[in-house]
């Protein structure tokens, strides 16, 4: 058998136990009776007076957590990200840098503001921002660098710190991935001149949709705190009078009510992405590939447990992804390069990122998905 076909029956043998049972999402929350109580009670009572109570508590609760200064809950980290570009004053023109293989959320607010996403290419090993094409991508433009941890992996900060430092560049955490995830004794989002989180149904905590922003940076945090209000300073005694034009993306009381109950699993959530990432990495240890990296010093939250099938192996992901969508699993296509997409210039010097995405899925987990297939026999 050759070795392609082995990790085939691997990932399809996880269908044989599935035969009787619902389909195996790629994702799915973990939801319990402690975030339903809490919504229902925000749902009734969560009113008037009471209508932020939900959402200090979840911001309160997240910024303990990440032992950060200051946290804004968000409709998405999409607008988290929108507002703190704009606190950092991104503005037509000016450019910003950040890895090439992401998903688009990370990009697209650096247009909403007209400023250019550049795209550099990526390590092989973490498939995060390489810091060096970060540097050398550097002009009187660029106006920012945005560390996205992908997948889980961490970017490596230090470095990318180190040359913010050198060019007086702020360097941003788009840590909507790497909840659970520790690089150096410090979490993913607390590292940066701001960290944007995403609490999106398919991320290992949800409100439904949601966002967070994190900063220690007193500055950054009254501005967007102004803007998160419709530009209504917190200073301003005047009703309904908005200093600026501000943005409205507000998490609401019932959201935050459901992420306060995350938030009090917070610890078993991690815990559950972690155990099924070693079922995979136990399982896939004799086989031709490469998984999320977890270098010594580091944790990493494993949001999505990846495969990276090593160059040269015969491997088609389109045949692997079909094939298990015939026994009713969900896979998903590793991120392509964003500079391949229409919107954007072509950058196939980008080999790293262009190289990937071929060579690589992503396997399904959720809570309860060990429970489903822990006992499973590998025929591997
Ligand atoms: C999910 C995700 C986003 C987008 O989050 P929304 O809450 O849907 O706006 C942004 N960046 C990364 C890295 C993500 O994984």
């Amino acid at each position: 058998m050759s070795q392609t076909g082995c990790l085939r029956i691997c990932l399809l043998n996880l269908s044989g136990l599935q035969k009787k049972m619902d389909k195996i999402y790629y994702t799915k929350p973990s939801i319990t009776e402690l975030e339903i109580r809490y919504a229902a009670d925000a749902a009734v009572n969560g009113w008037g007076e009471k209508c932020y109570d939900y959402i200090y508590r979840f911001e309160n609760l997240f910024k303990k957590h990440l032992d950060v200064k200051y946290a804004i809950a968000t409709s998405s980290c999409t607008g988290a990200l929108h507002m703190g570009l704009a606190a950092l004053g991104i503005d037509a023109g000016d450019e910003v840098i950040l890895a090439d293989t992401n998903w688009i959320a990370s990009a697209a607010p650096i247009t909403y503001l007209g400023a250019k996403p550049v795209f550099v290419d990526v390590l092989p090993d973490t498939w995060c921002i390489d810091p060096q094409k970060a540097e050398v991508a550097i002009t009187p433009k660029t106006k920012a660098i945005i560390a996205v941890h992908l997948y889980g992996n961490l970017c490596e900060m230090d470095a990318l710190l180190d040359i913010g430092h050198r060019h007086s560049i702020p360097i941003i955490e788009d840590a909507a991935e790497a909840i659970g995830s520790i690089y150096h004794g410090k979490r993913a989002g607390s590292m940066g001149v701001f960290g944007t989180f995403s609490f999106h149904g398919t991320k290992t905590l949800t409100t439904g949709e949601g966002g967070m922003f994190v900063t220690n940076d007193d500055a950054i945090y009254e501005k967007v705190l102004t803007f998160s209000n419709h530009g209504r300073s917190r200073s301003q005694t005047k009703q309904f009078w908005p200093d600026m034009i501000g943005f409205k993306y507000k998490m609401s009381n019932i959201q935050a009510a459901i992420g306060c109950g995350q938030m009090e699993r917070i610890d078993d959530l991690i815990a559950g992405k972690r155990r099924i990432f070693a079922y995979y990495a136990e399982h896939f240890r004799n086989l031709p590939l490469k998984m999320n990296p977890e270098p010594v010093g580091m944790t990493n939250g494993y949001w999505m447990p990846t495969i990276v099938v090593d160059e040269g192996m015969p491997f088609n992901r389109e045949n692997l992804l079909t094939a298990f969508k015939a026994d009713n699993i969900d896979g998903r296509v590793f991120f392509w390069p964003l500079s391949m997409l229409s919107m954007f210039e072509a950058k196939p010097e980008n080999f790293v990122g262009y190289g990937l995405y071929e060579r690589a899925i992503n396997l399904p987990t959720y809570h309860d998905l060990c429970g489903m297939f822990w006992d499973s026999k590998v025929m591997c």
